[in-house]
């Protein structure tokens, strides 16, 4: 059987050694960098599937090994970092990191990041997605259709674009520039405040409380989070173990 590869870039031997035996235990291969340099280096000669990052290393700095891996590999990346780091999680998003952890988090959560990213990876490199479905609601990206427990939702252009944004993107975070960028393009000026309106709207015509939403979540001072795709074809990826039991029960990292 064919094992997933994730290079976990961590300078705290400890923090690794744990990581590394849950990663195993649930099916995975592991290899270790402990500094910047190893990392670009392994990660050249490996070729993993996926990087966990630690930001905070002691040689060059993890925003600089993004640059460097992404300057060839697609190879998903997640970031590691600690919560006082929030302008550095969006940074490392928009210099081409997938979606980050925060410390601490659970194995289950780990677990999940993992399994979102080398899904996408896979999605990229075969044909593109034409269904969405979680939840009770589905999008046909094809006819340009959402519905809500088989009743159809009706959202403007802009608000369309936007779901389906996020939807494509689904289970991993999307900061808001990244978000303004693929609806407005490139060059669109950086404001928050048209996103903040259409996801008002949206949220009135898509959750049943929008204070508490079910489908699109918000990751406060980086982007959004949208529900992971229950359609997406995940059979060869290692099953994640804790589905069951909640996060607060888990190890934490
Ligand atoms: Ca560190």
């Amino acid at each position: 059987m064919h094992k997933y590869t994730v290079l976990i870039v961590e300078d705290e031997k400890n923090i690794n050694e744990f990581i590394s035996k849950t990663l195993v235990s649930n099916g995975y291969r592991t290899n270790w960098a402990a500094s910047g340099k190893e990392a670009v280096s392994l990660a050249t000669s490996l070729c993993p599937d996926v990087i966990l990052l630690d930001l905070g290393l002691p040689d060059i700095d993890g925003m600089e090994v993004i640059r460097q891996v992404r300057d060839w590999s697609r190879c998903p990346i997640l970031v590691i970092s600690a919560r006082t780091e929030e302008e550095d999680k969006v940074n490392a998003l928009d210099a081409g990191a997938d979606d980050y952890l925060t410390k601490p988090f659970g194995t289950s959560e780990l677990l999940a990041r993992i399994r979102t990213s080398l899904r996408h990876s896979a999605q990229n490199s075969s044909s593109p997605q034409q269904l969405y479905q979680a939840k009770g609601l589905e999008i046909d990206f094809l006819r340009r259709i959402v519905s809500l427990n088989g009743q159809p939702v009706h959202l403007t252009p802009i608000e369309y674009k936007i779901v389906a944004h996020l939807a494509r993107n689904s289970g991993r975070v999307v900061t808001y520039t990244d978000v303004i960028s693929s609806v407005w393009g490139p060059y669109a000026e950086n404001d928050n405040k048209i996103l903040r309106v259409n996801m008002a709207n949206i949220r009135r015509k898509l959750e049943a409380s929008p204070a508490q939403p079910a489908y699109i979540f918000t990751e406060v001072g980086i982007g959004y989070r949208m529900i992971d795709d229950e359609s997406a074809v995940t059979a060869h990826i290692p099953e994640m173990y804790g589905a069951a039991h909640s996060i607060q029960e888990d190890g934490k990292f």
